[in-house]
């Protein structure tokens, strides 16, 4: 393949992501600023990108110079590299008719709505009928897409590229015991602290200072980033240099804005983290949401819930906010590291957060191939969550009513959270492990630590497989042993 038909490849996979960044600019501003009445034009703005960017990412144009790529050998093995990906994305795109897209899009729409008014009225029965339709759309993909072993394994890919379902199931099987001794300890302990100690007036303009602060402290870069308010928080890229943040406030607490920033400035950091001359090509794109969620995690929970980190903070905040003088930092620590048992995820604590987690992989497996029908959902919901929990849930809105995922089509998903934790833990011991880092850590210096991250995980995107980039930054595949240790020395010392 010629120079010139590799770099045409790359202009056109570049302009996709003009149209797809274009995209989340205005999705960004929906979320954030956009007026309430600018809604329906919005809306019509963001489908002409959306349909513009998929005809370019599958059309002809792509095709033959995917062709041409494919029948040349390149000797740079980073454009090989990104051919290959390229194709991977290309292949799948194809292989899904347009109708299915739009038939699936319109679904979606329906079954938002009906999933809204079901959780409202905690009655699974109006949701039912869309939750077949989606996942009968689900098994067509699987079989339009192919898989190895099972339907589950082509959904999967979607979010973690070359992840087989079986190695997931292993993986929490071996972890399923542990966590759930692990979660009945922390929440007994957690008895013994108050959950309202931290309760007091926090004013907003100071929250925000002191996130701007910490958020500035490890590494994000207020020059090609921002953070703003919205009901959901989250983190999106509209740029190679821009990357935006949002938060909510409690104005009674201000941990849960705290933390939340710290999640999302580890996904905002990983993103800047990418090389920028790349942008839109799969060697500058994240490598999967297992591999994003462990640079959040990492972030949130391994620096943001140490000692080290609020002997340094803890002071700064007590300026911000006078009256938490009189809390201790042993207090401060045990409220922030507190668990308890939630009916529902979002809420739910590090402890016992992968229970959550679970129990969906279990469910949506069964669901896929056949083995669990839809109507016996939230019975099966329940029956697991007793399992796991040793409790059961009041209603189906605190049951399987309760995610957003399933009603927008998002079947596959949920096992990146709890991949995300497993490599968080590994990847931190692994960092720690050097003198250097571990010291700087010590000392609530986090510069040693992202510069190892950037070298490890960020600045290779997408051009290897989420294992094997675990495999070579931590010299092994993502294995339990390492979050299993990080939550027994947290909750069970
Ligand atoms: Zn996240």
């Amino acid at each position: 393949m010629s120079h010139t038909a590799f770099d045409q490849l790359c202009d056109t996979v570049r302009e996709v992501a003009l149209l797809r960044s274009t995209e989340s600019t205005l999705s960004w501003d929906q979320e954030t600023y956009m007026p309430e009445k600018a809604l329906a034009y919005r809306a019509k703005q963001m489908a002409w990108l959306s349909g513009k960017a998929h005809a370019l990412a599958s059309g002809r144009m792509m095709q033959k110079l995917l062709v041409q790529a494919q029948n040349t050998r390149m000797r740079d093995p980073k454009a090989a590299a990104n051919v290959k990906v390229m194709l991977h994305d290309y292949e799948r795109a194809v292989k899904i008719p347009n109708k299915l897209v739009m038939e699936e899009s319109s679904a979606t729409s329906m079954a938002k709505h009906a999933w809204m008014e079901a959780r409202k009225k905690s009655d699974f029965n109006i949701f039912a009928p869309h939750l077949e339709k989606l996942l009968s759309y689900a098994r067509r993909r699987t079989e339009l897409w192919g898989y190895a072993d099972e339907p589950y394994d082509a959904l999967l890919e979607n979010y973690e590229r070359g992840t087989r379902t079986r190695e997931v199931a292993a993986l929490f099987a071996k972890l399923k015991p542990d966590l759930v001794k692990t979660a009945r300890i922390a929440v007994e302990r957690g008895k013994s602290v108050k959950p309202n100690l931290l309760r007091g007036h926090y004013p907003i303009a100071k929250q925000q200072q002191l996130n701007a602060e910490i958020a500035a402290s490890i590494g994000f870069d207020f020059g090609a980033g921002r953070i703003d308010t919205t009901a959901h928080p989250f983190c999106t890229t509209l740029g190679p240099r821009d990357v935006r943040l949002t938060t909510r406030y409690d104005e009674k607490d201000f941990t849960s804005s705290l933390f939340g920033v710290l999640h999302e400035t580890g996904h905002g950091l990983y993103e800047l983290g990418l090389p920028e001359a790349d942008f839109g090509l799969p060697s500058a794109t994240a490598c999967s949401l297992g591999i994003h969620e462990s640079q959040s995690r990492l972030w949130e929970n391994h620096v943001g819930r140490s000692r080290s980190f609020w002997e340094k903070w803890l002071p700064r905040a007590t300026e911000l906010f006078p009256h938490l003088k009189k809390i201790s930092l042993e207090d401060f620590l045990a409220v922030i590291t507190r668990s308890e048992y939630s009916f529902i995820r979002v809420e739910s604590d590090e402890a016992t957060y992968d229970l959550h987690i679970l129990l969906r992989f279990s469910l949506e497996r069964r669901m896929v191939s056949g083995d669990l029908a839809t109507k016996d959902v939230p019975e099966a919901w329940n029956a697991e969550f007793k399992d796991l929990f040793g409790i059961s849930p009041p209603d189906d809105a605190h049951g399987c009513l309760q995610d957003i995922h399933w009603s927008m089509g998002g079947l596959g998903y949920f096992a990146t959270y709890t991949l995300g934790n497993l490599n968080a833990a590994q990847l931190y011991q692994t960092a720690c492990k050097q003198t250097n880092i571990r010291k700087a850590v010590d000392q609530a210096d986090y510069a040693p630590l992202l510069s190892w991250l950037r070298e490890k995980v960020h600045v290779h995107g997408s051009v290897m497989l989420p294992g094997e980039l675990i495999a070579q930054a931590t010299g092994k595949p993502t294995d339990a042993r390492h979050y299993l240790k990080h939550l027994k020395d947290r909750f069970v010392k």
